[in-house]
Formats: C-alpha cells, structure tokens, sequence
C-alpha cells in the first residue's frame, strides 16, 4: 500500500521510536518525582526534549508548554486568554476545527469576533486585518499553514501589524513544524503536534513567550505542573519522542526536494486526468501538500476505490459522520459540488518517487472509471 496521507499524520523520523523505547520500559519513573534519582533521570529526559523543541522554533525552553497535542494548545489559548473577560477575537475563515470551536464557545460567553475571508488560493486580505485590529485590542488567532490546501500565511507581516495595534497573536502552527518553517520570535502563543512531524501521536506544545505568560489562565486544574497551566503527569516517553524528532527536521534542501516530488505528483495526475485543477500552493506552502479538484464525480468514491491500495483523504477528516462541505475550499471560492470532487494527496518526507508514479497510475485508472 502507498500512504499518501502525511498531513493527517506521519509516521516517526529515523531514531525517534529508539528514543522513546527506554522510557516505556527502563525508565519508568514519574518525571514530577522530584526526591528520588530514578525521577530526575526522567525529568532531565523531558527537559532535553523541551530544549529541542524551543530550538527547532526558536524560543526559550521555558516558554514551552507540554499539551497533548496542537488541540488541546488552541483551546489553551482561546479559552485560557483574559479567562475572566470577553476579549475581542480575530481569526480567519480557513482554520481548524480545534480554533473554530473554543472561538465560538468565546463568542457565546460574549466575546466580539471577526473571521477574516480569504482568496482564492486561502490568503488572508492584510488590509482586512488592519481595520478589523482598529477596533481594539484583540487576541488574533491565524494558522501558518493551512491543512487542507497547504496555502502559508505572512506570519511576519501579520505579527507586525497585530503587535503595531496591541493585539497579541496566537499562531497554529502545526502544519508549519513539519518542514521546520516557524519563528517563535513573530508570535506570542504558537500550537505545536508532534505526530505531524515524525514525533508521536498525543503530545504538542503551547508555546507562550514570555512577556504574554500573564495573559493566560489554566483551563484544566491540577497539580500545577507546567507552570499551573497545564497540570497531569507529563507523558515523558511522548515528549522524548516530540524532542527527538524536532531534532531531526529537514533541512532546506531537503524541502526544496520534497518540494518537487510534490510537484511532480501534481504533474502526473493532471496528465492522467484532463482538467484536473491545483488548489492553493504559493510562497512558503506545505511542500507535500498536493490538493486537487476533479472535473466531475465524487471524491469519496474515487478513494472508495482505492482502498486499500492508496490511502488519501478529502483533507477534512469527517468526524461528526454528517457529511458537509469543507469551509476551507468553500472559503477560497469552491461550491459545494467542487469541494465533493476534492481530495487531498500529502507527499510524505520520505515518499519515493515510485510511489508518487504509481499512486497518480491508480488515482487516474479509479477516477476515470465510470462505475
Ligand atoms: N491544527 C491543524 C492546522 C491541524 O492540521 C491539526 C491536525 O489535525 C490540528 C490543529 C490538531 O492537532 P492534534 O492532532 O495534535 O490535536
């Protein structure tokens, strides 16, 4: 079988499950058992690993918050800042469910909220931004990559404008951490996972600089660990894996080269199947991020057939079991009969290009089928 579905998850880098394996079995300890040794072989285990998490994103160690995932990061944020008040909120028409949600649970305790649109290849208007920053101060919550059509906001020049209006900016950037495109210097509150990055499945990080650490109220209570925001005996095996793996991103050649398999697909499928369109892309997108609209029938039955041969997605994983079109390619212009006919492929780090050739020789023989 050929997995071509990277962005939903991935599998682990070289060396990251080897990293871990002592933590499940030897060293078992609880990385809080701050009296004995066996507790303070584990601890300093997790505090590695938060070092190599800052640095892959260039904070301090102790703005890193262990979460269990980028989820559970967003809901910290939108649900943690000004706990107590109903600050203004501002985000775009593009995000995941994991922002959407705690936004409006926000808007229902009486917070004011904006969503930005965007174009049609999911960039937000800058100039939207500025107006909707002169109203107040705000939170601002913008992810720097997008899931489903791998489309990268300007997260600099957005910073800037957030910070110029004193707002402060959270910044999803779990799509971004993958190919190692993210400066912690812009933001203020960024959402790490790490399974979407050769890590494992189960942890991420919140990544609260400094200066807005006051910001923020725990949303779950506990024991105090991380800080008091985020309480429960950390996963250590898991946050091993999360540092290991965020030391061992790809480089910049490596993204330019998973880059082009990517383009490649792109280029295969479009001469398997006439008139085939490309969806977002542009400056600073996701390098395996291949999402394309087919001319006519169903996404769902086109990958029904490739079962279980070829695993891809719609790019929007269908959790309530009621179907509904994406609001992300519905965001960038698609009706609802073009976001059916869209399925995202995700080249993966590791990918080969005989399975790029081969994938696009199967996507095309089973949407070119009639029945
Ligand atoms: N944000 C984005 C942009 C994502 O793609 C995902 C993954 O589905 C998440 C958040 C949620 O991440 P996690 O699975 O770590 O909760």
């Amino acid at each position: 079988p050929i997995y071509l579905d990277h962005q939903a998850t991935s599998e682990l880098a070289p060396g990251v499950l080897d990293a871990m394996i002592p933590f499940f079995s030897d060293v078992y300890a609880n990385p809080h058992s701050s009296e004995h040794a066996q507790g303070w072989r584990v601890s300093d285990a997790v505090e590695r690993s938060r070092t190599q998490i800052a640095a892959a994103v260039g904070a301090d160690s102790d703005e890193v918050i262990f979460t269990s995932g980028a989820t559970e990061a967003n809901n910290m944020v939108i649900l943690g800042y000004e706990r107590d008040e109903a600050p203004t909120l501002i985000t775009t028409a593009i995000e995941h469910k994991s922002v959407i949600a705690p936004i409006r649970e926000r808007a229902r305790r009486g917070s004011r909220t904006t969503v930005l649109s965007v174009d049609g290849r999911g960039y937000i208007d800058l100039s939207a931004l500025e107006l909707a920053l002169s109203s107040g101060a705000a939170l601002v919550s913008v992810m720097a990559v997008n899931n489903e059509i791998g489309s990268a906001q300007q997260i600099a020049v957005i910073a800037e404008l957030c910070h110029g209006a004193g707002a402060l900016l959270h910044v999803d950037a779990a799509q971004a951490l993958p190919f190692a495109a993210i400066d912690a210097s812009f933001a203020d509150f960024i959402s790490l996972s790490a399974h979407k990055a050769g890590g494992p499945k189960g942890v991420g990080a919140l990544i609260v600089a400094r200066h807005a650490r006051g910001k923020l109220s725990p949303i779950i209570f506990g024991g105090g660990q991380e800080d008091g925001l985020r309480p429960g005996t950390l996963p250590a095996p898991l946050c091993v894996g999360f540092g290991a793996a965020c030391a061992t991103l790809p480089d910049r050649d490596e993204v330019a080269d998973w880059r082009n398999r990517a383009d490649r697909l792109a280029d295969l499928l479009r001469a398997e199947v006439t008139g085939l369109i490309r969806n977002g892309g542009g400056e600073g997108a996701h390098p395996g991020n291949v999402s394309v609209t087919l001319p006519a029938g169903d996404a769902d039955v086109v990958i029904a057939r490739l079962q279980p041969v070829l695993a891809v997605s719609t790019g929007s994983a269908c959790t309530t079991g009621i179907p509904e079109a994406s609001h992300v390619l519905r965001a960038i212009g698609l009706d609802v009969a073009a976001a059916d006919r869209t399925i995202r492929f995700s080249v993966g780090r590791f990918t080969t290009l005989a399975d790029i050739e081969r994938a696009a020789r199967l996507f095309g023989a089973a949407a070119r089928r009639n029945t």
